[in-house]
């Protein structure tokens, strides 16, 4: 599900919206003022619904190719999936953990080395 952001035209404040489908919701309403003529802008929580996105579509049944395996953003998802599965939110410790090897996945190797 995506997740839009509209600025108020008369405040200035965000009002960020989780949209089922790819509708545009009708009567928009700023949060803050109540206005209702909202500019949408690009949402700068695209990186985590695009992640959210990626974990709600993953099958760790399914076969996957090569180009999934060599995309760092993919490394832990089946763990993410089975904590949320069993409705345990992941840990700080977790997360952080996750996040470096993510993005930098020789650290983890490192980290064995030392
Ligand atoms: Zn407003």
């Amino acid at each position: 599900m995506p997740i839009y952001e509209y600025k108020c035209n008369r405040c200035g404040k965000i009002t960020t919206l989780l949209v089922k489908g790819f509708k545009e919701p009708d009567n928009l309403e700023c949060n803050s003022c109540g206005f209702k003529d909202l500019k949408r802008i690009i949402s700068t929580f695209n990186s985590v619904s695009s992640h959210k996105e990626r974990l709600a579509s993953f099958d760790p049944r399914a076969r996957h190719s090569d180009s999934f395996y060599k995309d760092t953003r993919n490394i832990g998802l089946e763990a993410e999936r089975m904590l949320m599965k069993a409705g345990v939110e992941p840990t700080d410790d977790f997360k952080t953990k996750l996040d470096k090897v993510r993005t930098d996945p020789s650290s983890v190797i490192k980290d064995y080395e030392s």
